[in-house]
């Protein structure tokens, strides 16, 4: 294990103006937070953060990184706080621990390949400063290192997540080492047989080639010192995950592979980078096609170098990466090279392009922006800038499938990007395991898990809740199928009813065979019955049209229905108030039910406000004589037959209705009433306090008269049934203080 002075000197010895105080305190604190904790190999569990900490430092990156790398797993892991991290190392510190705490955290949530894209921009939104990135794949080096000792299903889904997530992540931030190491850990032990063959085939070959590739490497040498350039040529070993990927990318076998020999040639400036390809391209013959100035247009991370591939002395295909010793940290060691290269700019390696006032670290947020902005950016994070994964919020389904949602986003939103059916069916949420409103704001990680029902439909209101045009759009479209269909619904039951009227049976199919003898623009069936419905169409019309010919004669009313308050008769028909304002009602559309109450029965559906059933706002109750009369666009209004409301209507569009409530109904129904008392001290109270005794709510109280003795008002009531009102009203007329109480319908 290294030493805490050996860490403190390696960090003195690439910045000398390293806070060294601030290095032994953290590493202090954590060898003391981890103190009775061990690795899966048996070691103290410090060494782990020590040698993130070294791996930092071969980064060369700052103080407060190295810290950060030392203090990385103390919150997830120990009792420390962020809170305490803050009091003893600074805010920055903290921010930087604390960013590598969450991404902790979203290890535990599995992920599938195919999100890794998203997973990657994940990381990147959630850890804002790339400083935590840089740490978190030096955790992860460290942790692929000695990942050995781990056990066998966490091993592979370890290795597997390297592969996907931070292997590529390193690579798309240009430290291709980094990558390299990374993805031949994973390869080794998701498919040992294929690295064991990869790795020993290799080996034979760099045997067998030894002499040709040193060979070559002088005669490189030779030639380019003859013109006098200064370089160093060295033969590019080759990786075995990037040999076996190529293999099975494009199908070609190791050997072809190893045909190609490669060097790198390093010069000491980017004149000289052009004078060695000049030499390279007159002396050997070019593979055309082969050729790539990655120096004059740099790649989207920054990756500067020029490729050629000649054939060499004896006809084979010699590649050449050709580049100056910075070009080559960059290549290898990317974002965390411009450590070694602090005031440099990144193009052309100016040293004035930095701002030297923004802070010692300004160059890491500056080199993203230099890398996003660059031409040819599709390499690195899909053309995107850190802060513009600020727009967005990444969240988990409970089985680790990613979803990336606008900033501000719900679980409506969410739902509905899982899938349009989940969305529709949505009724409820859990965010973290917790059930949360529908309308709670969705933050970078949360697993959220959507409760659904078969038979649910999405309230109106959640589209103002959403944020998505997607979850938007489709909850308009829910919303007005439903309008729809239970327009279409009503008008096929008032239709039923008038076919039944004439004593003839009704089917869909002859309002179908009637649509050409209908007003135009009757597209459907449904067209015609949701018009029906409206009040657009006479019911009457409709059958007149299905039976053209026929003599159609007006029948006597045959039946008398029974219903649980079947008190209300007609001359009409009658008719079964179902589900009406999404109550529960007993629906009588066929059966006993339907028999009892008349074979003529509409049952009526209809939920919340956006419905074609509407009680008045006087109010009606379970039990009361009910009058419906069919409005345009508003469908069926329902009246108390005492409400002067119901006189505005001419008696020929009275449709008798009936009530047909569910016993194990739970839903209370509006009532007013008009209450006299007397003005003697705590009247009202008595009041409230006898409608509270009877199970009334209370929902609005009005005073409507004051005279010095007595007080008119009228109170709101929500009661259970007309039973339910009358003992309300019989227990207020008794009360003293009471003069008269009385149901009122104006
Ligand atoms: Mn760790």
């Amino acid at each position: 294990m290294m030493r805490q002075y050996e860490l403190v000197e390696r960090v003195l010895s690439y910045d000398p103006e390293a806070d060294e105080a601030l290095l032994n305190r953290a590493y202090v604190y954590a060898m003391k937070a981890h103190k009775h904790q061990e690795r899966a190999n048996g070691d103290p569990y410090f060494s782990h953060p020590l040698e993130v900490a070294a791996i930092v430092t071969n980064l060369k990156l700052d103080d407060a990184t190295v810290a950060a790398a030392l203090l990385h797993d103390v919150i997830e892991d120990t009792d420390a706080t962020r809170t305490e991290i803050d009091q003893l190392f600074g805010k920055e510190i903290g921010a930087l621990v604390d960013g590598l705490t969450k991404i902790k955290r979203l290890d535990l949530v599995s992920k599938k390949a195919e999100q890794a894209e998203n997973f990657r921009k994940l990381l990147v939104a959630i850890s804002s400063d790339i400083r935590v990135l840089l740490v978190k794949l030096a955790d992860r080096l460290h942790n692929m290192r000695t990942i050995e000792h781990k056990r066998e299903a966490s091993r592979k889904r370890t290795c597997q997540e390297t592969l996907d997530i931070y292997a590529p992540l390193a690579g798309r931030m240009g430290m291709q080492a980094m990558r390299d190491e990374l993805e031949d850990h994973a390869f080794r032990w998701l498919n040992p047989e294929a690295y064991e063959t990869v790795t020993t085939k290799l080996e034979q070959l760099r045997a067998k080639n030894k002499r040709l590739v040193e060979e070559i490497r002088l005669a490189l040498e030779v030639k380019l010192d003859d013109v006098g350039i200064e370089s160093k040529v060295t033969g590019r070993e080759k990786k075995s995950y990037s040999v076996w990927r190529k293999m099975q990318n494009k199908q070609v076998s190791l050997e072809k592979l190893s045909d190609i020999y490669g060097f790198r040639v390093t010069v000491n400036s980017v004149e000289d980078c052009y004078r060695v390809l000049g030499v390279i391209h007159t002396t050997w013959r070019q593979v055309p096609g082969r050729f790539k100035d990655y120096i004059s247009t740099p790649k989207g991370n920054a990756y500067q170098s020029i490729h050629t591939t000649v054939l060499g002395p004896q006809s084979q295909r010699i590649e050449l990466q050709i580049r100056t010793q910075q070009m080559h940290d960059i290549a290898e060691y990317g974002v965390a090279a411009h450590a070694i290269y602090k005031d440099a700019g990144s193009d052309n390696m100016d040293a004035e392009r930095f701002d030297q006032d923004s802070g010692p670290y300004m160059w890491l947020r500056q080199l993203v922006e230099t890398l996003l902005e660059g031409a040819n950016s599709e390499e690195f994070l899909e053309h995107t800038k850190l802060e513009l994964f600020q727009d967005q919020v990444f969240c988990f389904t409970p089985n680790g499938r990613l979803i990336a949602l606008p900033r501000g986003a719900t679980s409506v939103d969410f739902a509905y990007a899982v899938h349009t059916d989940i969305g529709n069916a949505a009724q409820g949420a859990y965010i973290n395991g917790r059930q949360m409103p529908m309308d709670t704001r969705l933050r970078n990680g949360d697993e959220v898990r959507i409760v659904t029902a078969k038979t649910a439909t999405p309230p109106a209101a959640w589209e103002s809740v959403a944020v998505t045009g997607r979850a938007r759009g489709a909850i308009r479209r829910a919303v007005r199928d439903k309008l729809r269909q239970q327009y279409s619904e009503l008008g096929r039951r008032l239709v039923q009813s008038e076919f039944k009227k004439y004593g003839h049976d009704y089917s869909d199919d002859l309002v179908k065979e009637a649509l050409p003898r209908m007003a135009a623009g009757s597209k459907s069936p449904d067209d015609v019955l949701a018009s029906v419905a409206r009040n657009e169409i006479q019911a009457v019309e409709v059958v007149k049209a299905a039976l053209p010919g026929k003599d159609l004669v007006e029948p006597v009313q045959a039946y008398k229905p029974k219903s649980r308050y079947g008190r209300g008769r007609s001359q009409e028909g009658w008719f079964n108030l179902s589900k009406v304002m999404g109550l529960k009602f007993r629906f009588s559309a066929a059966g006993d039910s339907a028999q009892a109450a008349g074979a003529s029965s509409i049952p009526l559906r209809g939920l919340r406000d956006d419905i074609p059933v509407k009680f008045a706002d006087s109010g009606v109750v379970p039990g009361d004589r009910i009058v419906g009369v069919l409005t345009k666009e508003k469908g069926i209004r329902i009246f108390h037959i005492h409400s002067p409301e119901l006189m505005a209507f001419e008696h020929e569009k009275w449709i008798d209705v009936t009530w047909d409530v569910d016993a194990a109904n739970a839903e209370r129904f509006p009532a007013r009433i008009e209450v006299t008392a007397l003005n003697a001290p705590g009247s009202l109270a008595d009041i409230a306090q006898t409608i509270g005794e009877t199970d009334g709510n209370i929902d609005q109280v009005q005073m409507v008269a004051r005279k010095p003795d007595f007080t008119r008002m009228r109170i709101e009531v929500e009661v259970w049934d007309l039973d339910h009102l009358n003992h309300i009203l019989n227990g207020l007329k008794a009360k003293g203080v009471v003069n008269s109480a009385e149901r009122v319908f104006d």
